[in-house]
């Protein structure tokens, strides 16, 4: 299927989950906005490869006045969003007791707050060009809690609700509002959380194995590539009638 003539914005799209996504929206055939830290200009060159647009805005999408800039920027340079992917997120891991209020501020900022500022600013140009698709990267948080991940699963729990409202809200036109909820996927965020368990002195391989045996019963990794595919169906005919849905991608995390 070709999304050929489309733009897609993918928040926090220069490593991870993000990149993977970009990379599926790309290749079919997408231009593409990309978003988040570091330097972009790898990533932009190896998109190019598949011959649409690709762009950049460095919003940091804690801050509602930068997101409004970066949809201005893709209606100037790109005619509008028909795809958003919100992706953007981070984590911390402590208890509700000690956990620092300035990490609860910024992922309810960065990891919820932002999905209602860049949905809110793109919906217009969608419903004006009468077609659109919205996909939340929320996660098995969303649906289910873990210790130590109080802001973490706030925020992905508002993602799901968040989806759902603007999946009815937009329920009669050609624009659909979902959430994928992967599981673990091996991206620098996770990294971190396997290496606070090997600075305990856990072997690597062993605090690996460990990190998703408490959950994954498949006990590998979801990949991005796979999560990409899936935003990719999303946004086909037959995604057209998937509304307000939170889709599990988790190696059978919430079969338990
Ligand atoms: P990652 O750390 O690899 O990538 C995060 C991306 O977000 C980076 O591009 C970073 O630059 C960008 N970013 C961070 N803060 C930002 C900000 N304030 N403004 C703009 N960009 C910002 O993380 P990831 O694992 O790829 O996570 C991506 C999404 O997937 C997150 O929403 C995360 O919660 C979700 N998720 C991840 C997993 C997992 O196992 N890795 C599982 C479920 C859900």
């Amino acid at each position: 299927m070709s999304l050929e003539g489309k733009t897609a914005l993918v928040t926090g799209s220069t490593s991870g989950i993000g990149l993977g996504i970009a990379q599926s929206l790309a290749k079919a055939g997408a231009d593409l906005i990309l978003n988040g830290f570091g330097d972009a200009s790898k990533v932009i060159a190896d998109l190019q490869q598949f011959g649409g647009k690709i762009g950049h805005h460095p919003a940091d999408v804690s801050d509602p006045a930068q997101i409004a800039d970066m949809i201005s920027y893709a209606e100037r340079e790109f005619g509008g969003i028909d795809i958003l992917v919100n992706n953007a997120g981070i984590q911390h891991v402590s208890s509700v007791e000690e956990f620092p209020v300035e990490r609860w501020d910024a992922i309810i900022a960065i990891n919820l707050s932002s999905v209602f500022h860049s949905t809110r600013l793109a919906l217009p140009g969608m419903r004006k060009r009468g077609w659109g698709r919205i996909v939340n990267i929320a996660s098995t948080h969303g649906l289910v809690g873990s210790v130590g991940k109080a802001a973490y699963v706030a925020a992905k729990h508002g993602v799901i609700g968040l989806t759902k409202v603007v999946a009815l809200e937009t329920a009669t036109s050609n624009i659909t509002c979902n959430a994928i909820c992967p599981g673990w996927v091996l991206t620098p965020l996770v990294q971190k959380q396997i290496d606070q368990r090997i600075s305990k002195g856990i072997d690597p391989y062993q605090a690996q194995h460990d990190l998703l045996a408490e959950k994954q019963p498949s006990l590998e990794f979801v990949t991005p590539p796979q999560l990409g595919e899936l935003v990719v169906f999303l946004c086909s005919e037959a995604g057209s009638q998937i509304r307000g849905a939170a889709w599990n991608v988790d190696g059978g995390w919430l079969a338990q």
